[in-house]
């Protein structure tokens, strides 16, 4: 088992001061297997009561020794824990079969977790076969929507802030400049489903957002880079929308324009 192992645990007993254990690198090899036992008789003590006191007396099952290995091992993580600062917390390396595998356990469902979390309502997901992934055109603006009929637009007095796009649920959305997605979620407020990205065209920022998507048909997340006419979403009818279109709004130096005639003149 490598050294450091062993000296990390070492770090982790709260009596002995990290200074002192590294000090005397010359006796190394005979202080690392005194202190060894020393941890271990540690971990022995306290984990015992701990593990007794959660099965509870009546219930407590005869303990393998690979169970008393594991449970062993797992104080010793909780130990570090509480003891250790996170960057230090990192070092630890697993030492037993047991403890590797659960380590192994732990970081598979942590990351199925994040997966899962990070894909919102995956398993509804709208299918998109048959949908282009990219908007036609070579410019470095696209039309967000190919086929659609012009809806309201922005400066009604109304308060609305983009211009509707109607097209029917499904309809495929794509980014109108490559850039940052700033926002991505299935409820913004009166967006609903809804993104947002920030893109530098030509040296003017540009934020361009996406509202009333399907639930769950966002193909990207905040901090994603995005390219111009990339596939991000499919046109629905969720947050503050009665009927199915693109609510897409254009705002440059972080004012509001008309995105009709703002395509018209950028889109190709
Ligand atoms: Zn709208």
């Amino acid at each position: 088992m490598p050294e450091t192992t062993i000296e990390t645990k070492t770090a982790a007993t709260p009596d002995r001061s990290p200074a002192g254990s590294r000090a005397a690198g010359l006796v190394r090899p005979v202080r690392t297997v005194a202190i060894l036992g020393a941890v271990g008789a540690l971990v022995a003590a306290i984990a015992l009561p701990a593990f007794a006191s959660a099965s509870g007396p009546a219930t407590a099952a005869p303990v393998t020794t690979e169970q008393l290995a594991a449970d062993n091992a797992q104080s010793i993580v909780v130990a570090s824990e509480a003891t250790q600062a996170p960057s230090a917390r990192e070092q630890f390396t697993a030492t037993t079969p047991d403890e590797i595998e659960k380590r192994k356990a732990e970081e598979a469902a942590a990351a199925r977790a994040a997966a899962a979390a990070a894909t919102v309502a995956s398993a509804s997901r709208p299918s998109i076969a048959g949908l282009a992934l990219v908007a036609p055109g070579s410019g470095a603006v696209r039309y967000p929507v190919t086929s659609f009929t012009p809806g309201e637009g922005p400066g009604s007095g109304r308060g609305h802030e983009g211009w509707d796009m109607i097209a029917p649920e499904g309809t495929p959305i794509y980014a109108a400049a490559a850039g940052t997605v700033t926002a991505s979620a299935e409820s913004i407020g009166g967006y609903g489903v809804s993104i947002m990205i920030m893109s530098n065209i030509n040296g003017t920022m540009v934020e361009t957002r996406y509202g009333h998507m399907v639930y769950g048909s966002r193909m990207v997340q905040a901090g994603e880079q995005v390219s111009a006419g990339q596939l991000i979403g499919l046109v629905g009818n969720t947050g503050n929308s009665y009927g199915s279109h693109l609510h897409f709004e254009v705002r440059i130096g972080g004012s509001v324009i008309d995105p009709e005639p703002w395509l018209a003149a950028n889109a190709g």
